[in-house]
Protein backbone atom coordinates (compact mmCIF):
# COMPACT_ATOMS: atom_id res chain seq x y z
CA UNK A 1 0.00 0.00 0.00
CA UNK A 2 2.92 2.32 0.83
CA UNK A 3 4.14 1.91 -3.25
CA UNK A 4 0.31 2.84 -4.12
CA UNK A 5 -0.37 5.37 -1.87
CA UNK A 6 2.86 7.31 -3.02
CA UNK A 7 2.00 6.95 -6.74
CA UNK A 8 -1.18 8.14 -6.02
CA UNK A 9 0.28 11.31 -3.90
CA UNK A 10 0.44 13.67 -6.83
CA UNK A 11 -3.04 12.99 -7.59
CA UNK A 12 -4.05 13.39 -4.14
CA UNK A 13 -2.02 16.90 -4.16
CA UNK A 14 -3.54 18.19 -7.09
CA UNK A 15 -7.09 17.18 -6.35
CA UNK A 16 -6.77 18.92 -2.47
CA UNK A 17 -4.99 22.35 -4.55
CA UNK A 18 -7.99 22.32 -7.18
CA UNK A 19 -10.27 23.40 -4.65
CA UNK A 20 -11.40 26.94 -3.82
CA UNK A 21 -10.44 28.50 0.03
CA UNK A 22 -13.15 30.31 1.49
CA UNK A 23 -13.54 33.61 0.25
CA UNK A 24 -14.42 36.69 2.37
CA UNK A 25 -18.32 37.11 3.30
CA UNK A 26 -19.85 40.73 3.00
CA UNK A 27 -23.11 40.41 4.81
CA UNK A 28 -26.00 43.10 3.59
CA UNK A 29 -27.80 44.26 6.81
CA UNK A 30 -31.03 46.70 7.00
CA UNK A 31 -34.93 47.20 7.39
CA UNK A 32 -37.09 46.47 4.62
CA UNK A 33 -37.35 48.32 1.72
CA UNK A 34 -34.23 50.50 2.13
CA UNK A 35 -32.74 49.16 -1.20
CA UNK A 36 -30.92 45.89 0.00
CA UNK A 37 -32.00 43.90 -2.65
CA UNK A 38 -30.86 46.83 -5.35
CA UNK A 39 -28.00 47.36 -3.76
CA UNK A 40 -27.05 43.18 -4.46
CA UNK A 41 -27.53 43.41 -7.92
CA UNK A 42 -26.17 46.76 -8.38
CA UNK A 43 -23.00 44.74 -6.57
CA UNK A 44 -23.03 41.00 -8.71
CA UNK A 45 -25.45 41.83 -11.12
CA UNK A 46 -24.35 43.46 -14.22
CA UNK A 47 -20.61 42.44 -13.39
CA UNK A 48 -21.23 38.85 -13.91
CA UNK A 49 -23.50 37.26 -16.19
CA UNK A 50 -24.65 34.34 -14.38
CA UNK A 51 -26.18 34.99 -10.59
CA UNK A 52 -26.43 31.93 -8.96
CA UNK A 53 -27.20 30.46 -5.43
CA UNK A 54 -24.76 28.63 -4.05
CA UNK A 55 -24.62 25.04 -3.90
CA UNK A 56 -24.53 23.95 -0.14
CA UNK A 57 -26.02 26.61 1.19
CA UNK A 58 -29.86 26.39 2.31
CA UNK A 59 -32.25 28.44 -0.44
CA UNK A 60 -33.28 30.72 2.75
CA UNK A 61 -30.01 31.96 2.58
CA UNK A 62 -29.52 33.92 -0.32
CA UNK A 63 -25.69 33.99 -0.79
CA UNK A 64 -24.18 35.29 -4.44
CA UNK A 65 -20.27 35.13 -6.39
CA UNK A 66 -19.18 38.28 -6.76
CA UNK A 67 -16.19 40.19 -8.19
CA UNK A 68 -14.41 43.37 -8.28
CA UNK A 69 -10.73 44.37 -9.00
CA UNK A 70 -9.71 40.55 -9.59
CA UNK A 71 -10.83 39.54 -5.83
CA UNK A 72 -13.54 36.77 -5.41
CA UNK A 73 -16.39 37.16 -2.63
CA UNK A 74 -19.53 36.27 -1.60
CA UNK A 75 -22.34 38.68 -0.74
CA UNK A 76 -25.17 37.67 1.00
CA UNK A 77 -28.70 39.44 1.06
CA UNK A 78 -30.08 39.08 4.67
CA UNK A 79 -33.55 40.65 3.28
CA UNK A 80 -36.38 38.74 2.55
CA UNK A 81 -38.21 38.69 6.06
CA UNK A 82 -40.88 40.92 7.19
CA UNK A 83 -41.92 41.37 10.83
CA UNK A 84 -44.10 42.92 12.44
CA UNK A 85 -43.94 46.59 13.22
CA UNK A 86 -43.50 45.90 17.01
CA UNK A 87 -40.62 43.34 16.76
CA UNK A 88 -38.60 45.25 13.84
CA UNK A 89 -36.16 46.62 16.41
CA UNK A 90 -35.66 43.42 18.03
CA UNK A 91 -35.38 41.35 14.75
CA UNK A 92 -32.86 43.75 13.05
CA UNK A 93 -30.93 43.50 15.83
CA UNK A 94 -30.87 39.65 15.24
CA UNK A 95 -29.99 39.88 11.99
CA UNK A 96 -27.39 42.35 12.58
CA UNK A 97 -25.73 39.49 15.49
CA UNK A 98 -26.31 36.83 12.73
CA UNK A 99 -24.31 38.98 10.17
CA UNK A 100 -21.45 39.24 12.64
CA UNK A 101 -21.12 35.80 13.00
CA UNK A 102 -20.59 34.77 9.58
CA UNK A 103 -19.65 38.11 7.66
CA UNK A 104 -15.91 39.87 7.07
CA UNK A 105 -17.60 43.03 6.01
CA UNK A 106 -20.63 44.31 6.96
CA UNK A 107 -23.03 46.69 5.09
CA UNK A 108 -25.71 48.80 6.85
CA UNK A 109 -28.23 50.39 4.60
CA UNK A 110 -29.84 53.38 5.26
CA UNK A 111 -33.26 55.25 3.49
CA UNK A 112 -31.30 58.57 3.64
CA UNK A 113 -34.07 60.23 2.53
CA UNK A 114 -36.11 58.74 5.02
CA UNK A 115 -33.46 59.12 7.71
CA UNK A 116 -32.44 57.05 10.66
CA UNK A 117 -35.14 55.69 12.22
CA UNK A 118 -35.65 53.52 15.77
CA UNK A 119 -35.10 50.63 13.34
CA UNK A 120 -32.06 51.70 12.39
CA UNK A 121 -30.39 52.73 15.71
CA UNK A 122 -31.36 49.10 16.90
CA UNK A 123 -29.13 47.62 14.19
CA UNK A 124 -26.09 50.43 14.42
CA UNK A 125 -25.87 49.76 18.28
CA UNK A 126 -25.49 46.02 17.75
CA UNK A 127 -22.84 46.92 15.24
CA UNK A 128 -21.12 49.26 16.90
CA UNK A 129 -20.44 46.69 19.76
CA UNK A 130 -18.58 44.33 17.81
CA UNK A 131 -15.17 44.09 16.08
CA UNK A 132 -15.78 43.46 12.63
CA UNK A 133 -16.05 46.66 9.88
CA UNK A 134 -19.29 47.96 8.92
CA UNK A 135 -19.85 50.45 6.03
CA UNK A 136 -22.71 52.98 6.43
CA UNK A 137 -24.33 53.10 2.93
CA UNK A 138 -26.88 55.99 2.63
CA UNK A 139 -28.98 55.06 0.16
CA UNK A 140 -31.61 56.74 -2.61
CA UNK A 141 -29.11 60.08 -2.70
CA UNK A 142 -30.26 59.57 -6.72
CA UNK A 143 -28.50 63.27 -7.44
CA UNK A 144 -26.00 65.62 -6.06
CA UNK A 145 -28.67 67.66 -4.76
CA UNK A 146 -29.17 65.20 -2.35
CA UNK A 147 -26.32 64.67 -0.85
CA UNK A 148 -26.54 66.89 2.06
CA UNK A 149 -29.34 63.86 3.43
CA UNK A 150 -26.63 61.48 3.90
CA UNK A 151 -25.00 63.44 6.73
CA UNK A 152 -27.49 63.33 9.22
CA UNK A 153 -26.61 59.88 9.46
CA UNK A 154 -23.31 60.62 11.12
CA UNK A 155 -25.41 60.06 14.15
CA UNK A 156 -25.72 56.37 14.04
CA UNK A 157 -22.25 56.57 15.18
CA UNK A 158 -20.91 54.24 12.37
CA UNK A 159 -18.69 56.58 11.12
CA UNK A 160 -18.95 58.65 7.45
CA UNK A 161 -21.97 57.92 5.84
CA UNK A 162 -20.97 56.19 1.95
CA UNK A 163 -23.69 57.91 -0.54
CA UNK A 164 -25.48 55.61 -3.12
CA UNK A 165 -28.03 55.43 -5.58
CA UNK A 166 -28.58 51.40 -5.76
CA UNK A 167 -31.11 52.05 -8.50
CA UNK A 168 -29.05 54.34 -10.75
CA UNK A 169 -25.78 52.99 -9.57
CA UNK A 170 -24.34 56.57 -8.44
CA UNK A 171 -21.25 55.96 -5.96
CA UNK A 172 -21.25 52.12 -6.55
CA UNK A 173 -17.76 51.66 -7.90
CA UNK A 174 -16.30 53.57 -4.94
CA UNK A 175 -18.29 51.67 -2.57
CA UNK A 176 -17.19 48.48 -4.04
CA UNK A 177 -13.49 49.95 -3.65
CA UNK A 178 -14.29 50.54 -0.53
CA UNK A 179 -15.41 47.36 0.53
CA UNK A 180 -12.01 46.03 -0.96
CA UNK A 181 -9.87 47.68 1.36
CA UNK A 182 -12.15 46.81 4.04
CA UNK A 183 -12.35 43.19 3.14
CA UNK A 184 -9.43 41.15 5.41
CA UNK A 185 -6.71 39.36 2.98
CA UNK A 186 -7.63 35.81 4.75
CA UNK A 187 -11.37 35.44 5.43
CA UNK A 188 -12.24 34.65 9.33
CA UNK A 189 -12.82 30.79 9.75
CA UNK A 190 -16.29 30.68 10.70
CA UNK A 191 -16.02 27.30 11.36
CA UNK A 192 -15.89 25.33 14.94
CA UNK A 193 -13.02 26.16 16.69
CA UNK A 194 -10.36 23.93 18.14
CA UNK A 195 -10.08 23.92 21.92
CA UNK A 196 -12.19 24.75 24.57
CA UNK A 197 -15.91 23.18 25.22
CA UNK A 198 -17.25 21.59 22.75
CA UNK A 199 -19.64 23.35 20.06
CA UNK A 200 -23.37 22.46 20.35
CA UNK A 201 -26.06 24.04 18.61
CA UNK A 202 -29.53 22.82 19.62
CA UNK A 203 -32.27 23.31 16.30
CA UNK A 204 -35.37 22.44 15.03
CA UNK A 205 -38.81 23.93 14.01
CA UNK A 206 -40.50 26.68 16.24
CA UNK A 207 -42.33 24.83 19.05
CA UNK A 208 -40.10 21.67 19.05
CA UNK A 209 -38.79 22.20 22.75
CA UNK A 210 -35.08 23.86 22.29
CA UNK A 211 -36.04 26.94 24.65
CA UNK A 212 -37.56 23.86 27.25
CA UNK A 213 -33.86 21.98 26.27
CA UNK A 214 -32.49 24.93 27.39
CA UNK A 215 -33.90 25.94 30.35
CA UNK A 216 -33.77 22.12 31.78
CA UNK A 217 -29.76 21.61 31.00
CA UNK A 218 -28.95 25.39 32.69
CA UNK A 219 -31.68 24.51 35.31
CA UNK A 220 -31.17 21.22 36.59
CA UNK A 221 -26.90 20.96 35.48
CA UNK A 222 -25.54 23.14 37.46
CA UNK A 223 -25.77 26.83 37.21
CA UNK A 224 -24.41 28.26 33.98
CA UNK A 225 -20.73 28.87 34.15
CA UNK A 226 -19.82 33.03 33.30
CA UNK A 227 -16.09 31.95 31.59
CA UNK A 228 -13.82 28.87 31.68
CA UNK A 229 -10.33 29.37 31.23
CA UNK A 230 -8.88 29.86 27.95
CA UNK A 231 -12.09 30.23 26.23
CA UNK A 232 -14.33 33.44 24.77
CA UNK A 233 -17.60 33.41 24.45
CA UNK A 234 -20.17 35.39 22.46
CA UNK A 235 -22.37 37.21 24.87
CA UNK A 236 -25.27 35.27 22.33
CA UNK A 237 -23.88 31.39 23.53
CA UNK A 238 -24.21 30.15 26.99
CA UNK A 239 -22.32 27.67 29.07
CA UNK A 240 -23.49 24.65 30.58
CA UNK A 241 -22.66 21.24 32.25
CA UNK A 242 -24.27 18.04 31.08
CA UNK A 243 -22.85 14.77 32.41
CA UNK A 244 -19.81 16.13 33.96
CA UNK A 245 -18.67 18.00 31.10
CA UNK A 246 -18.62 21.61 30.00
CA UNK A 247 -20.18 22.25 26.88
CA UNK A 248 -20.81 25.59 24.67
CA UNK A 249 -24.22 26.24 23.71
CA UNK A 250 -24.04 27.90 20.54
CA UNK A 251 -26.68 30.86 19.84
CA UNK A 252 -29.08 30.33 22.99
CA UNK A 253 -30.16 34.22 22.87
CA UNK A 254 -31.58 33.53 20.21
CA UNK A 255 -33.77 30.71 22.00
CA UNK A 256 -33.98 32.74 25.17
CA UNK A 257 -35.32 35.97 22.98
CA UNK A 258 -38.87 34.59 22.70
CA UNK A 259 -40.01 38.48 21.18
CA UNK A 260 -37.57 38.73 18.30
CA UNK A 261 -37.94 35.21 17.22
CA UNK A 262 -41.65 35.47 17.56
CA UNK A 263 -41.92 38.39 15.42
CA UNK A 264 -39.52 37.26 12.61
CA UNK A 265 -40.88 35.29 10.22
CA UNK A 266 -39.74 31.70 9.52
CA UNK A 267 -36.83 32.95 7.11
CA UNK A 268 -35.51 34.68 9.82
CA UNK A 269 -35.56 31.84 11.97
CA UNK A 270 -33.44 29.68 9.50
CA UNK A 271 -31.25 32.27 8.88
CA UNK A 272 -30.33 32.19 12.70
CA UNK A 273 -30.81 28.29 12.75
CA UNK A 274 -27.87 28.18 9.93
CA UNK A 275 -25.58 30.40 11.65
CA UNK A 276 -25.53 28.68 14.60
CA UNK A 277 -25.05 25.32 12.49
CA UNK A 278 -22.35 26.90 11.06
CA UNK A 279 -20.12 27.74 14.30
CA UNK A 280 -21.02 24.81 15.55
CA UNK A 281 -19.26 21.11 16.01
CA UNK A 282 -22.29 19.57 16.76
CA UNK A 283 -25.79 19.98 16.25
CA UNK A 284 -28.49 18.43 18.27
CA UNK A 285 -32.18 18.61 16.06
CA UNK A 286 -35.05 18.70 18.49
CA UNK A 287 -38.15 16.76 16.35
CA UNK A 288 -41.46 16.68 18.62
CA UNK A 289 -42.41 13.12 18.89
CA UNK A 290 -46.09 13.66 19.64
CA UNK A 291 -46.05 14.57 15.83
CA UNK A 292 -45.46 13.29 12.47
CA UNK A 293 -42.05 14.55 11.05
CA UNK A 294 -42.53 17.53 8.90
CA UNK A 295 -40.64 19.30 6.02
CA UNK A 296 -40.02 21.68 7.54
CA UNK A 297 -37.62 19.21 10.49
CA UNK A 298 -35.92 17.28 7.11
CA UNK A 299 -35.00 20.74 6.04
CA UNK A 300 -33.59 21.31 9.27
CA UNK A 301 -31.92 18.02 9.45
CA UNK A 302 -30.45 19.10 5.85
CA UNK A 303 -29.09 22.21 6.96
CA UNK A 304 -27.01 20.52 9.54
CA UNK A 305 -26.18 17.73 6.77
CA UNK A 306 -24.85 20.22 4.15
CA UNK A 307 -22.61 21.91 6.45
CA UNK A 308 -20.90 18.64 7.24
CA UNK A 309 -21.78 18.98 11.19
CA UNK A 310 -22.09 16.01 13.63
CA UNK A 311 -26.00 15.46 14.01
CA UNK A 312 -27.87 14.21 17.19
CA UNK A 313 -31.55 13.72 16.50
CA UNK A 314 -33.80 14.21 19.82
CA UNK A 315 -37.04 12.87 19.72
CA UNK A 316 -38.37 16.22 22.34
CA UNK A 317 -41.96 16.12 24.43
CA UNK A 318 -41.26 11.90 24.74
CA UNK A 319 -44.06 12.40 27.77
CA UNK A 320 -46.55 12.55 25.23
CA UNK A 321 -45.85 9.56 23.24
CA UNK A 322 -48.42 6.80 24.06
CA UNK A 323 -48.07 3.44 22.46
CA UNK A 324 -49.79 4.30 19.75
CA UNK A 325 -48.09 7.38 18.76
CA UNK A 326 -45.03 5.29 19.54
CA UNK A 327 -45.88 2.45 16.99
CA UNK A 328 -47.08 4.98 14.18
CA UNK A 329 -43.67 7.17 14.97
CA UNK A 330 -41.24 3.68 14.45
CA UNK A 331 -42.67 3.60 11.33
CA UNK A 332 -42.31 6.60 9.93
CA UNK A 333 -38.63 7.48 11.22
CA UNK A 334 -38.20 4.18 9.24
CA UNK A 335 -39.85 5.81 6.07
CA UNK A 336 -38.63 9.37 6.54
CA UNK A 337 -34.81 8.93 8.43
CA UNK A 338 -33.71 6.61 6.42
CA UNK A 339 -31.00 8.73 4.86
CA UNK A 340 -29.69 9.97 8.62
CA UNK A 341 -30.22 6.24 9.92
CA UNK A 342 -26.52 7.05 10.89
CA UNK A 343 -27.36 9.91 13.22
CA UNK A 344 -28.05 8.85 17.00
CA UNK A 345 -31.23 9.49 18.05
CA UNK A 346 -32.40 10.11 21.72
CA UNK A 347 -35.95 10.15 23.22
CA UNK A 348 -36.03 12.89 25.51
CA UNK A 349 -38.85 15.41 27.28
CA UNK A 350 -37.61 18.41 28.10
CA UNK A 351 -40.10 18.72 30.54
CA UNK A 352 -39.96 16.51 32.79
CA UNK A 353 -35.86 16.22 32.32
CA UNK A 354 -36.32 12.66 30.82
CA UNK A 355 -33.21 11.32 29.54
CA UNK A 356 -31.77 14.92 28.81
CA UNK A 357 -28.24 13.81 30.85
CA UNK A 358 -27.86 11.41 28.31
CA UNK A 359 -27.96 13.80 25.76
CA UNK A 360 -24.06 14.34 26.33
CA UNK A 361 -23.20 10.74 25.42
CA UNK A 362 -25.08 11.06 22.83
CA UNK A 363 -23.55 14.08 21.28
CA UNK A 364 -19.71 12.49 22.43
CA UNK A 365 -20.84 9.24 20.15
CA UNK A 366 -21.13 12.25 16.92
CA UNK A 367 -18.24 13.83 17.57
CA UNK A 368 -16.22 10.50 18.14
CA UNK A 369 -17.43 9.92 14.53
CA UNK A 370 -17.19 13.40 13.15
CA UNK A 371 -13.51 12.96 13.49
CA UNK A 372 -13.02 9.24 12.82
CA UNK A 373 -10.11 8.66 10.82
CA UNK A 374 -8.84 5.16 8.56
CA UNK A 375 -5.68 4.71 7.21
CA UNK A 376 -4.71 4.60 4.29
CA UNK A 377 -2.95 1.05 4.37
CA UNK A 378 -6.47 -0.37 6.07
CA UNK A 379 -9.05 1.53 3.76
CA UNK A 380 -7.11 0.44 0.78
CA UNK A 381 -7.39 -3.67 1.94
CA UNK A 382 -10.85 -3.24 3.01
CA UNK A 383 -11.72 -1.98 -0.31
CA UNK A 384 -9.98 -4.81 -1.87
CA UNK A 385 -12.10 -6.93 -0.16
CA UNK A 386 -15.45 -4.81 -0.74
CA UNK A 387 -14.43 -4.68 -4.73
CA UNK A 388 -13.89 -8.47 -4.69
CA UNK A 389 -16.77 -9.34 -3.07
CA UNK A 390 -19.10 -7.25 -4.65
CA UNK A 391 -17.78 -5.56 -7.73
CA UNK A 392 -18.76 -2.62 -9.86
CA UNK A 393 -21.04 -3.98 -12.65
CA UNK A 394 -20.09 -3.91 -16.00
CA UNK A 395 -20.91 -0.59 -18.22
CA UNK A 396 -20.75 -0.81 -21.94
CA UNK A 397 -18.09 -3.87 -21.72
CA UNK A 398 -15.97 -2.63 -19.05
CA UNK A 399 -16.05 -2.06 -15.21
CA UNK A 400 -14.33 1.11 -13.81
CA UNK A 401 -12.15 0.26 -11.40
CA UNK A 402 -11.31 1.82 -7.91
CA UNK A 403 -7.28 2.17 -7.79
CA UNK A 404 -7.07 3.98 -4.49
CA UNK A 405 -8.96 5.31 -1.72
CA UNK A 406 -8.28 7.75 0.71
CA UNK A 407 -9.66 9.82 3.58
CA UNK A 408 -8.09 13.42 3.26
CA UNK A 409 -9.90 14.97 6.11
CA UNK A 410 -12.18 14.81 8.90
CA UNK A 411 -14.61 16.65 10.92
CA UNK A 412 -16.44 15.69 8.89
CA UNK A 413 -14.65 12.36 6.92
CA UNK A 414 -13.97 13.12 3.54
CA UNK A 415 -12.47 10.59 0.63
CA UNK A 416 -11.48 10.82 -2.46
CA UNK A 417 -11.33 7.79 -4.72
CA UNK A 418 -9.31 7.25 -7.77
CA UNK A 419 -10.61 5.94 -10.36
CA UNK A 420 -10.52 4.01 -13.91
CA UNK A 421 -13.71 5.67 -15.05
CA UNK A 422 -16.76 7.08 -13.35
CA UNK A 423 -18.90 5.35 -11.18
CA UNK A 424 -23.01 4.70 -10.66
CA UNK A 425 -23.68 6.50 -8.13
CA UNK A 426 -25.53 3.83 -6.84
CA UNK A 427 -21.98 2.14 -6.05
CA UNK A 428 -20.81 5.03 -4.47
CA UNK A 429 -23.93 5.00 -2.01
CA UNK A 430 -23.02 1.32 -1.34
CA UNK A 431 -19.70 2.11 -0.71
CA UNK A 432 -20.43 4.65 1.96
CA UNK A 433 -22.65 2.08 3.35
CA UNK A 434 -20.00 -0.38 3.83
CA UNK A 435 -17.85 1.84 5.11
CA UNK A 436 -20.36 2.73 7.84
CA UNK A 437 -20.95 -0.47 8.41
CA UNK A 438 -17.23 -1.39 9.15
CA UNK A 439 -16.07 1.47 10.04
CA UNK A 440 -19.00 3.46 12.24
CA UNK A 441 -18.51 7.36 11.46
CA UNK A 442 -21.62 7.59 13.87
CA UNK A 443 -23.69 10.85 13.84
CA UNK A 444 -21.72 12.38 10.76
CA UNK A 445 -22.48 12.93 7.29
CA UNK A 446 -19.09 11.98 5.29
CA UNK A 447 -18.48 13.23 1.75
CA UNK A 448 -16.91 10.53 -0.96
CA UNK A 449 -15.49 12.24 -4.09
CA UNK A 450 -14.32 10.39 -7.16
CA UNK A 451 -11.85 11.12 -9.47
CA UNK A 452 -11.45 9.40 -12.97
CA UNK A 453 -8.09 8.75 -13.94
CA UNK A 454 -7.25 9.26 -17.62
P1 LIG B 1 -35.01 45.87 0.40
O1 LIG B 1 -36.32 45.48 0.99
O2 LIG B 1 -34.14 46.58 1.39
O3 LIG B 1 -34.30 44.74 -0.27
O4 LIG B 1 -35.31 47.00 -0.72
P2 LIG B 1 -35.43 46.86 -2.30
O5 LIG B 1 -34.11 46.69 -2.93
O6 LIG B 1 -36.48 45.88 -2.62
O7 LIG B 1 -35.90 48.35 -2.64
C1 LIG B 1 -37.09 48.91 -2.10
C2 LIG B 1 -37.59 50.01 -3.00
O8 LIG B 1 -36.67 51.10 -3.02
C3 LIG B 1 -37.75 49.56 -4.45
O9 LIG B 1 -38.90 50.13 -4.97
C4 LIG B 1 -36.50 50.12 -5.11
O10 LIG B 1 -36.69 50.37 -6.48
C5 LIG B 1 -36.28 51.41 -4.36
N1 LIG B 1 -34.87 51.82 -4.37
C6 LIG B 1 -33.81 51.03 -4.08
N2 LIG B 1 -32.67 51.75 -4.21
C7 LIG B 1 -33.02 53.01 -4.61
C8 LIG B 1 -32.31 54.20 -4.93
O11 LIG B 1 -31.08 54.26 -4.89
N3 LIG B 1 -33.03 55.29 -5.26
C9 LIG B 1 -34.39 55.26 -5.34
N4 LIG B 1 -35.01 56.37 -5.69
N5 LIG B 1 -35.10 54.16 -5.06
C10 LIG B 1 -34.44 53.03 -4.70
P1 LIG C 1 -39.08 26.20 20.89
O1 LIG C 1 -39.90 27.10 20.03
O2 LIG C 1 -38.48 25.10 20.09
O3 LIG C 1 -38.07 26.90 21.74
O4 LIG C 1 -40.12 25.45 21.87
P2 LIG C 1 -40.50 25.76 23.39
O5 LIG C 1 -39.41 25.32 24.30
O6 LIG C 1 -40.97 27.17 23.50
O7 LIG C 1 -41.70 24.75 23.59
C1 LIG C 1 -42.90 24.87 22.88
C2 LIG C 1 -44.03 24.28 23.69
O8 LIG C 1 -43.82 22.90 23.90
C3 LIG C 1 -44.14 24.91 25.08
O9 LIG C 1 -45.50 25.04 25.39
C4 LIG C 1 -43.47 23.90 25.98
O10 LIG C 1 -43.97 23.92 27.29
C5 LIG C 1 -43.82 22.59 25.29
N1 LIG C 1 -42.82 21.54 25.55
C6 LIG C 1 -41.47 21.64 25.37
N2 LIG C 1 -40.87 20.48 25.69
C7 LIG C 1 -41.85 19.63 26.10
C8 LIG C 1 -41.86 18.27 26.55
O11 LIG C 1 -40.85 17.59 26.65
N3 LIG C 1 -43.08 17.75 26.84
C9 LIG C 1 -44.22 18.45 26.72
N4 LIG C 1 -45.36 17.85 27.03
N5 LIG C 1 -44.24 19.71 26.30
C10 LIG C 1 -43.08 20.31 26.00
Amino acid sequence: WAALAEEFQPDVDAALAEEEGPVPVVAVVGRPNVGKSTLVNRIIGRRQAVVEDKPGVTRDRVSYDAVWAGRKFMVVDTGGWEPDAKGRAAAIAGQAEIAMRTADVIILVVDAIVGATDVDEAAAKVLQRGKKPVLLVANKIDDQRQEPEASGLWSLGLGEPFPVSALHGRGSGDLLDEIMKLMPEVPEDFGPKEGGPRRVALVGRPNVGKSSLLNQLSKDMRAVVDDVAGTTVDPVDSLVDIDGETWHLVDTAGLRRRVAQASGTEYYASLRTQGAIEAAEVAVVLLDASQAISEQDQRVISQVVESGRALVIAYNKWDLVDEERHYYLEREIEREMRRVAWAPRINISAMTGRAVAKLAREIRVALAGWEQRVSTGELNQWMAALIAAHPHPIRGGKAPRILFATQVDIRPPRFILFTSGKLDPQYVRYVERRLREDFGFVGSPISIQVKARE
